[in-house]
């Protein structure tokens, strides 16, 4: 499905990918005339799982139950990611010790990569 709810098998598509790469190649404005306005913003506002997962699931969050928090969640987009969430719920619970051991071995290497940036800054600049 496009992102603006076509089926993509019966409209010319293109990846997000392409995309950024036609922006390069044609320039904002030109790539505006060829490309769908809704599927264009999309592909701009939302981040790649491998960019921060934590964008990607909220753009997935916003699609499944509408992006308004407040008001009850739609229901025609079906419920998978909710399932897919207790799913992952269940997963972590059955799994809890190699789970936390898997946070606290990132948080480590996120400690350890900030105090080697702040030993690399305090090194006095080497003369080319
Ligand atoms: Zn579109």
């Amino acid at each position: 499905m496009t992102e603006c709810g076509y089926d993509a098998a019966k409209v010319k598509t293109l990846t997000r990918e392409q995309f950024f790469q036609r922006e390069k190649d044609l320039g904002k404005q030109r790539t505006a005339m060829l490309t769908c306005m809704t599927c264009s913003d999309t592909a701009r506002r939302w981040g790649r799982w491998g960019d921060d997962p934590r964008l990607a699931l909220q753009r997935e969050i916003e699609w499944e139950r509408g992006h308004n928090y407040w008001a009850r969640a739609r229901d025609d987009r079906g419920q998978r990611l909710k399932d897919e969430l207790f799913a992952i719920a269940s997963l972590i619970e059955a799994h809890r010790e190699e789970f936390d051991a898997f946070i606290a071995t990132t948080e480590q290497r996120r400690d350890w990569l900030e105090k080697k940036a702040a030993l690399d800054q305090k090194r006095p600049a080497r003369r080319e």
